[in-house]
C-alpha cells in the first residue's frame, strides 16, 4: 500500500515513510492510494480476539512495509502492558435510551487520544529505521489539551525521540495544564503559547515547513515528526477501534451481522470522525455520521453549506479539545471524495491559507450530506445534558461526550429511519471535573483536587489514579511564548540556536 500527498497525487511513499515525515513537504497529507475492504469472512475472522489481535490484523491492511511480528510487538506494547486500566482496551456502554457510549478514555491519561499515542511511539521508531534514515526524532505537537498529554505520556523515554508540546496558555482545563505541566520523562517539553489552538497549530505547521529550520535540524542530526491527526499512524489505529467495536457488539448480540447503525462522533480536528468514515469504506456497515460541535461550528456551516470559513470569532467553550477552526482531517475526506484530484485540493486549501475560506459545489455538498450530518450545542446545552444523562442513568460523561449525545439525541429525533446509535466517548469526566460538577448541581468552590474528591462523593465514579496522583507531583514546565517566539524557542530548547 503506497500513500499519496492530498495535494500531489503524483507522490508515492511507503506507509513507513509517511509516518516518519507526519505531514508532506508540500503542506499536503498522507492518504492511502485505495482503501481495503473487509468481507464478512474478514470481520468473522475477528470475532474473539483481543483488541491488540484485532488491531495488529487490521495495521496489516495499511502498513504493509512492517512485518506481522512487528505490528504484533507494536499492538503488544501498546495494548497489553497494563497501560489502560481494562483488558478490553474500549468498552460500550447503554444508556436507558438506547443510544450506546463507546468509551475511548481507558488509557493512561484518560482521553481518547492515548488510544493512537500508545502506539504512535511504536510506530515511529520502526518507521524511522525503515527508512534508513538515522536520526533523533523531534515530535513538535500543538494541542487543545489532550493530544499533548497522550503524546507526551507515549513518548516518555522512548529512545532516539524528543518530544516538545505547545498549548494554549487559557485554552485548556486545569486539570489538562496539570497533566502536562508536571510531565516526567528526560526527552520531554511543554511550553504554554499565548493565543488559542489555531495559534499552537500554525506555529507548529510554520516550524514543520521552514526549510531553514529542517537544515539546522538535519544538520545536528534531527528530524521532526508530528504527533498530530495529521499523522497517519495516528489515524489507522482510530479506524481500528471502530472495527473491533463493530466486532464486540456483534459478539455481544447488541447487533446482527452486517447490521447498519450510525455513529455520532464529538469533533475538532476531524480526526475521530474522519476515522469512521475509512471504517465506513471498509464495510462497516454505518449508516450515517453525525459530526457533533460546540459553538465553534465551523463543520456544522460547512456541511450545512458546503462553505468551510474560519473567518469567524474563537469561543472558549467548556469542551476545549473541540475548540478549533481549521479542522485539518477534513482535507483527507475532500481528497478521497473528489476521487483524488489534488489540483482541486491545493486550490481550496490555499484559498483557506490566504483567504481563510473555500467552497465546494453542491453536487459534492450532497454527497457528503447522504453521508454527514452536523449539528452544534452551546456550554448550557451541554451541561444540561451531563445533568440529565446522570439523573436518567447515574452516569457521568465529560463535556465532549455530552456535545456529541446532544447531536446524537436531536438525529435521533429528526431521523427519517431509526438505527442503533453508537456515541463516541472520547474523555474521562474527571478531566474537565469543575465543568461535570456543576452540570450534576455540585459546588465548584475549590481547587481542581477538592473538586475530584467532591465528583467522587456526588457520582461514586472512581477518580482516576492517573489524575489524583498529580496533586503531588512537582510543576516542571511553566515557559510561556507567543507564536512568532516559537522558532526561537525550539530552536534554543534542541541546542541548535
Ligand atoms: C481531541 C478531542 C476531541 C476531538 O477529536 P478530533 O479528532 O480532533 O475531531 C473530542 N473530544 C476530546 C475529549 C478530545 O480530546
Amino acid at each position: 500500500m503506497l500513500y499519496h500527498s492530498t495535494r500531489n497525487k503524483a507522490l508515492s511513499v511507503s506507509s513507513a515513510e509517511a509516518i516518519a515525515q507526519g505531514i508532506s513537504a508540500d503542506g499536503g497529507l498522507f492518504v492511502p492510494e485505495s482503501i481495503p475492504e473487509l468481507r464478512a469472512e474478514d470481520f468473522a475472522a475477528l470475532k474473539g480476539l483481543s483488541y491488540a489481535e484485532r488491531a495488529a490484523r487490521l495495521f496489516k491492511l495499511y502498513l504493509t512495509d512492517f512485518t506481522d511480528e512487528e505490528l504484533r510487538e507494536c499492538t503488544h506494547n501498546a495494548y497489553e502492558t497494563g497501560s489502560f486500566e481494562t483488558p478490553a482496551v474500549q468498552e460500550i456502554t447503554t444508556l436507558a435510551d438506547g443510544s450506546m457510549l463507546l468509551e475511548l478514555w481507558h488509557g493512561p491519561t484518560c482521553a481518547f487520544k492515548d488510544m493512537a499515542l500508545q502506539i504512535l511511539p511504536h510506530f515511529l521508531t520502526r518507521s524511522i529505521k525503515k527508512t534508513g534514515i538515522d536520526r533523533e526524532v523531534v515530535i513538535l505537537t500543538a494541542t487543545s489539551g489532550d493530544t499533548g498529554k497522550a503524546a507526551l505520556a507515549g513518548f516518555r523515554d522512548v529512545p532516539g525521540t524528543r518530544i516538545m508540546v505547545f498549548y494554549p496558555e487559557d485554552g485548556v482545563s486545569s486539570m489538562q495544564k496539570r497533566q502536562m505541566q508536571t510531565q516526567e520523562g528526560e526527552n520531554v517539553r511543554v511550553c504554554a503559547v499565548k493565543g488559542n489552538f489555531d495559534d499552537c497549530q500554525n506555529g507548529v505547521k510554520a516550524i514543520f515547513t521552514d526549510p531553514d529550520m529542517q537544515k539546522a535540524l538535519a544538520d545536528s542530526g534531527m528530524q521532526f515528526s508530528s504527533a498530530n491527526s495529521i499523522n497517519w499512524g495516528r489515524l489507522v489505529p482510530q479506524i481500528v477501534y471502530y472495527v473491533s467495536a463493530y466486532i464486540t457488539m456483534l459478539e455481544k448480540g447488541i447487533l446482527s451481522d452486517g447490521q447498519r447503525f450510525a455513529i455520532t462522533v464529538p469533533t475538532g480536528n476531524f480526526g475521530n470522525i474522519l476515522a469512521a468514515w475509512y471504517a465506513k469504506q471498509m464495510g462497516v456497515p454505518i449508516q450515517h455520521l453525525v459530526c457533533a460541535s460546540n459553538i465553534n461550528k465551523v463543520l456544522t456551516d460547512f456541511i450545512d453549506t458546503g462553505v468551510y470559513d474560519r473567518k469567524r470569532d474563537f469561543h472558549a467553550t467548556v469542551s476545549p479539545s473541540m475548540d478549533i477552526l481549521i479542522s485539518s482531517n477534513l482535507e483527507r475526506l475532500l481528497y478521497h471524495m473528489t476521487g483524488g484530484d489534488d489540483a482541486q485540493i491545493r486550490e481550496w486549501f490555499t484559498a483557506l491559507k490566504t483567504d481563510g475560506r473555500y467552497e465546494i459545489p453542491a453536487e459534492l455538498r450532497n454527497r457528503i450530506q447522504a453521508e454527514f450530518s452536523g449539528s452544534f450545542w452551546n456550554d448550557a446545552a451541554t451541561k444540561a445534558m451531563i445533568g440529565k444523562v446522570f439523573a436518567e442513568n447515574g452516569y457521568l460523561s465529560d463535556t465532549h461526550t455530552a456535545v456529541g449525545i446532544c447531536a446524537a439525541r436531536d438525529y435521533i429525533a429528526n431521523a427519517p429511519e431509526q438505527y442503533p446509535m453508537l456515541i463516541a466517548s472520547t474523555a474521562n469526566p474527571y478531566k474537565f471535573g469543575a465543568a461535570v460538577l456543576e452540570a450534576i448541581g455540585g459546588d465548584t468552590n475549590a481547587d481542581e483536587y477538592e473538586i475530584l474528591d467532591r465528583l467522587q462523593a456526588k457520582s461514586g465514579m472512581q477518580i482516576p489514579k492517573a489524575l489524583a496522583e498529580l496533586k503531588t507531583k512537582e510543576v516542571r514546565f511553566s515557559d510561556t511564548v507567543a507564536q512568532d517566539e516559537m522558532p526561537a524557542y525550539v530552536k534554543a530548547k534542541l541546542g541548535i540556536a
